[in-house]
């Protein structure tokens, strides 16, 4: 892994920005970056994609007084060390706290590095929490990143989680497609389809992410069974344009990898000089919504500092409701009439019969 301006300097040319940045991070958040999502930089320009993301800014010195530590808000939804409990049917696992590369935009950086790994009992104690809640119906496996343990470690411990019989789904959340591919082999996919439904979701930010090495570890994965979503943070020069975001969800449908969020910035220190205006991201997400396939466009949404959730931040294309009828703004900004249903009512007679003996399925009394 290239850790530092001395490392960085054999494959590119760093630019006196970037040595400066070098210098300011070493305090700050630490420098990893692979050999391979090295060699996608581009030598010429320091405003490359990839540079932005590995590369530290001396901007991120600049700690504006709202910017967080731990800006969703994780360390205290925290019911049992390596667990994160914010939504009712839902935890993150944070398995390891090691990662293929330090993005710059990091919303986990307080925790993520390699210096204080979850121990052994950490993990156990955080399975025993899963195994003695059960309302929690999906385990997303992150951290760090959770394809960083060995495949032995890893099957071992999604074997337990799926011995969990109300762990109904569990979801890894990993950047290794993107900065490592080549860590997606055969012993890899042998291991994880055995504990289907498992569902990978990863972090393609641009397109330029997408080479061949890239696409095939995501077909890899596809080919064994796991669906693959993809989790794009907005970066303000990174990707902060309509041709690129387009770009960007295209490639990801092409190589069979849907597009699930695009995120607006988390308030994390240091981050200000990345992070989007709001009306910015909505006007992006609008170049996207009707003007490329439905299936390549993610949710846009915001994480509520503080650890309240993911919130839509929809543009308004509801323009009038009443009654009678609605108004509807379309992609191309025509108004059209839409006529609501004389009947209103719309219980579902049949639910009483179907679910009959089934406990209410309504969490929204009792959010953890
Ligand atoms: S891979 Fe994920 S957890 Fe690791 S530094 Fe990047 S954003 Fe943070």
């Amino acid at each position: 892994m290239l850790t530092d301006a001395e490392d960085v300097s054999e494959v590119i040319e760093l630019s006196s920005e970037e040595r400066a940045g070098f210098a300011a991070s070493e305090q700050l958040f630490r420098v990893g970056i692979t050999p391979y999502y090295a060699s996608l930089m581009d030598p010429a320009h320091p405003t490359c994609p990839i540079r932005m993301q590995a590369i530290p800014s001396a901007a991120e010195g600049n700690i504006r007084a709202e910017e967080l530590r731990d800006p969703l808000g994780e360390d205290t939804h925290n019911p049992a060390p390596s667990i994160v409990h914010k939504y009712p049917d839902r935890v993150l696992y944070l398995v390891v706290d090691r990662c293929g590369i330090y993005c710059r935009h990091c919303n986990r950086r307080r925790l993520v590095g390699g210096d204080e790994p979850p121990t052994t009992a950490d993990l156990d104690a955080g399975l025993d929490y899963i195994a003695r809640t059960p309302r929690i119906r999906d385990v997303l496996l992150s951290g760090g990143d959770p394809l960083l343990l060995s495949t032995r470690r890893l099957d071992h411990l999604l074997g337990r989680l799926r011995a969990i019989r109300h762990v109904e789904t569990i979801r890894i959340g990993t950047r290794l497609p993107v900065v490592c591919p080549m860590r997606i082999d055969d012993e890899l996919t042998a291991a994880l389809r055995k504990h289907h439904p498992l569902f990978i979701n990863t972090h393609f930010n641009h397109v330029a992410e997408l080479t061949p090495d890239a696409v095939a570890g995501c077909e890899r994965l596809v080919d064994a069974g796991i669906p693959v979503g993809n989790q794009t943070v907005l970066l303000r020069g990174v990707n902060s344009s309509v041709r690129s975001l387009r770009a960007l969800m295209r490639a990801l449908l092409r190589a069979r990898v849907r597009p699930y969020y695009l995120f607006q910035g988390d308030t994390v220190l240091g981050t200000d000089h990345l992070r989007t205006p709001v009306e910015t991201a909505m006007e992006l997400y609008e170049g996207l919504r009707g003007w490329i396939n439905g299936m390549a466009v993610p949710h846009l949404v915001l994480d509520a500092p503080g650890g309240h959730g993911k919130v839509p931040i929809i543009p308004n294309y509801l323009e009038r409701i009443d009654h009678e009828s609605v108004v509807v703004r379309t992609y191309r900004g025509q108004r059209i009439e839409y006529p609501q249903p004389r009947e209103r009512d719309c219980t579902v007679p049949y639910d009483a019969i179907y679910f009959a003996g089934e406990p209410a399925d309504d969490d929204r009394e009792g959010s953890s």
